[in-house]
């Protein structure tokens, strides 16, 4: 069996202003260190409009759709920014996400990596935010559910960053267990430990800063691990962001690119134990171009020698 992955040209469009951190760079460096290996490789699909509507209200997708400028770039929010191209790339981003559960559920893959960007963890309901314009995981997990007809769907989210808009768009959604862990303080500023959700489905846990990967290991294996096991989810979906690297520029939490290969072993052994191994990781954050190559490889080797 294979570990697939999607991705699409269409994602180096969406162009930043000059020193953004979440630059074209970012998923060239991804792809150029996913060279070579043993991947099944598709092109990320569109989303369809539709899909979006899984999270998103159409008010939301035509207001995104219709700041798209024409040319030059043009400001979303503080962080969020959109060039021409910027709307074909962020459904890309979405759609290849929807096609890598569709591959898993449908036993065309073991597990995917979906190298793309727009990020999409800080996208909430009817807002752009932190760099991201739809909440690609949480539309993932929507499909999952309302269209592949599972039962439950866990999200672990451990870029540094909070993932409040994918806590945003599922907490609601009892079938869906969403778990971030992240630094605090740190923005956005939201995550905490007392946030369970109106289903108790939303579990946060701060990290402090200068967090190391032994006590992030500890969490994992102590919380993480086996609250996603009670759960027993049908489907593993990773907002897979590499930005608690020491090297990243954006945080503080001291993880190593081995910290990244241990996580995906661990999530791969899960996968295997609670759900025939379904698992689909989807790029988020990670800012310092060698750090987040360096991770995202070992994170893709750690997937494919789970399928193997
Ligand atoms: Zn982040």
């Amino acid at each position: 069996m294979t570990t697939a992955l999607y991705t699409h040209p269409d994602c180096l469009s969406h162009v930043t202003p000059e020193g953004h951190p979440e630059q074209v760079a970012r998923l060239r460096h991804v792809l150029a260190a996913l060279e070579g290996k043993a991947l099944d490789r598709h092109e990320a699909p569109l989303a369809e409009e539709a899909d979006l509507r899984l999270c998103h209200p159409q008010r939301y997708i035509d207001h995104v759709r219709s700041s798209e400028p024409a040319e030059g770039i043009t400001q979303m929010d503080p962080d969020t920014w959109m060039s021409p191209g910027s709307m074909r790339a962020a459904l890309r981003a979405a759609g290849g996400a929807i096609a890598a559960v569709d591959a898993v559920l449908d036993g065309r893959a073991d597990n995917a990596f979906v190298a793309t960007r727009p990020p999409g963890h800080h996208a909430e309901t009817e807002s752009p935010m932190g760099f991201c314009l739809f909440g690609n995981v949480a539309i993932a997990a929507k499909h999952a559910l309302e269209r592949r007809g599972l039962k439950r769907v866990a999200i672990f989210d451990p870029d540094v960053h909070h993932g409040n808009g994918t806590q945003d768009l599922v907490q609601s959604d009892g079938r869906i267990l969403f778990i971030s862990t992240h630094q605090q303080p740190l923005y956005p500023g939201t995550g905490n430990r007392d946030e369970y959700g109106p289903h108790d489905t939303i579990r946060n846990i701060p990290l402090p800063p200068e967090t190391d990967g032994e006590t992030f290991r500890m969490i994992v294996t102590q919380q993480v691990l086996p609250k996603i096991e009670s759960f027993a989810p049908e489907l593993i979906l990773l907002s897979s962001g590499f930005d608690a690297h020491k090297d990243d520029p954006l945080a503080s939490v001291n993880l190593e690119t081995q910290d990244f290969a241990w996580l995906t072993g661990q999530m791969t052994a899960l996968a295997a134990k609670v759900c025939g191994g379904r698992l689909v990781s989807c790029l988020e954050g990670g800012y310092n171009l060698e750090a987040l190559a360096e991770a995202a490889a070992v994170h893709v080797d750690g997937l494919i020698a789970a399928g193997a």
